[in-house]
């Protein structure tokens, strides 16, 4: 057998060759045991995102990062395990609604989140803005948690998909987040590695997604739905509109204070597409976790668990045992202390006719919410709260966003970027509907023929 080396698999992706499993594989372990430096590592990364993968590619790829690391294992927990991951979006909090839903309804959610990725927040840096929670724990304790609480939320360790800890951070600094065969890579291997009977993947679309234009999502759900089909776990995506933030905040506190509003049932008219859109997530979840003959009574039952308190609890004792603080979290709003607040206002008269979503949610992260470079500590309530959606007729000097910092110098961009995302015209357009699509096992194919590489 010849000895593998990296520069020569740069060089076969780079020239658009497909990789065998062999070389795939070699990569992966190099990722995972850091014995392949990050700059060729980074190399290969771009070269698949410029020449994109085969579905043979895909697969290995996503196995192999897959068992990268440990893999958890459910076996006689007495509950179907059941998650729900998105490709990323701005404002987008819906897990710690749904996962406490699912376990309310009598399921588990063993839930492998992420930090920040490029302009969007990370599940891992806004759980960690309560004080004490712990985003990393033994297998044993997971295992606990699933048994007592039925949710944890961990993110990648050194033992748990270590490769996509790598692949995933160097994405973000190396402009590779962006692609379809990458994100797939990324979230399956994680929610495979989670050992899931069944998945839900909120894919985003819209000026705030990853990927934008509304095929590509189609393509990138249909490559996750065959992934996780493939791999025995019941999987259907939801595609879901990201052309503006995703309630009224954008943050690490601000969003779970906001997700606790809703867990308390305390509405918001700016809230309302979050807990629309999380109980239809959840609804499918406990559908294909086989609590309710459809996705409709899946619902219906979400919304019992959220109505009558259940859900609130799952949440607070998940909270409790993964070591964060309740006092904190039951204050809410009451314990989002930033530094500095500054008012952002409109310069004309008209209705919010369109927004940049990946500009705001550049600016939150600019703000403090995300890292200018690896391993930096985040703001915890550094972001932005919205006062109005699309469509919203606006008079010149109301304010559109309060804007939440640490320090002075971190306005000047975050509002250069306010004013170029936020369009106010002379029409007043209608929002985009809410969920645009649902990909399943039944009509992947569809979308998976109409693509070519890359
Ligand atoms: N979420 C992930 O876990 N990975 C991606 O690449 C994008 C969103």
């Amino acid at each position: 057998m010849t000895a593998l080396h990296a520069i020569d698999l740069i060089r076969k992706k780079r020239d658009g060759e497909d990789l065998t499993a062999e070389e795939i594989r070699f990569l992966v372990e190099g990722a995972a045991r850091e014995t392949i430096p990050e700059e060729q590592l980074a190399a290969w990364l771009m070269a698949v995102f410029l020449r994109g993968l085969s579905l043979a590619e895909l697969d290995t790829l996503t196995t192999a990062m897959r068992f990268s690391g440990e893999v958890l294992d459910h076996r006689g927990l007495g509950r179907k395990t059941v998650d729900k991951h998105s490709t990323g979006g701005v404002g987008d909090k819906t897990s710690f609604l749904v996962a406490p839903i699912a376990a309310a309804a009598g399921l588990a959610d063993p839930m492998i989140s992420g930090r920040a990725l490029g302009h969007t927040g990370g599940t891992l840096d806004k759980l960690e803005s309560i004080p004490g929670y712990r985003t990393s724990l033994s297998l044993g304790e997971m295992r606990q948690l699933l048994e007592r609480h039925g949710a944890f939320i961990v993110g990648q360790m050194k033992n748990l998909v270590p490769a996509d800890r790598r692949l995933y951070s160097l994405r973000d600094r190396t402009a590779t987040v962006e692609n379809p065969y990458l994100i797939c890579a990324s979230i399956m291997s994680k929610k495979l590695a989670a050992g899931l009977d069944a998945l839900v993947i909120d894919v985003k679309t819209g000026s705030g997604a990853f990927l934008r234009d509304e095929d590509e999502a189609r393509y990138l759900a249909a490559l996750m739905v065959e992934t996780g089909e493939r791999a025995g776990t019941r999987t259907v995506a939801v595609l879901t509109d990201m052309s503006q933030p995703l309630g009224r905040t954008a943050g690490n506190w601000l969003e779970v204070a906001e997700a606790m509003a809703l867990l308390r049932n305390e509405r918001d008219p700016l809230s309302e597409d979050l807990r629309e859109i999380s109980l239809i997530l959840a609804g499918w979840m406990i559908h294909l976790g086989g609590k309710t003959a459809s996705e409709d009574a899946g619902r219906r039952l979400a919304e019992e668990k959220l109505a009558d308190g259940s859900a609130l609890r799952v949440f607070r004792e998940m909270v409790a045992a993964q070591g964060g603080d309740l006092a904190a979290l039951d204050a809410g709003m009451a314990f989002h202390r930033p530094g500095l607040r500054r008012e952002f206002r409109a310069d004309r008269s008209g209705f919010f006719a369109a927004a940049d979503c990946t500009k705001i949610g550049w600016a939150v992260q600019r703000l403090g919410a995300g890292r200018e470079r690896a391993g930096e500590p985040v703001e915890a309530h550094a972001g932005l709260a919205m006062h109005v959606k699309l469509g919203a007729k606006i008079e010149t000097g109301q304010v559109l966003a309060t804007l939440f910092a640490e320090d002075e110098a971190r306005f000047a961009e975050p509002e250069h970027l306010l004013r170029e995302a936020l369009t106010i015209g002379d029409q007043a357009g209608s929002a985009p509907p809410l969920v645009r699509e649902i990909i399943s096992a039944g009509n992947k194919d569809l979308f998976l023929e109409r693509r070519t590489r890359p």
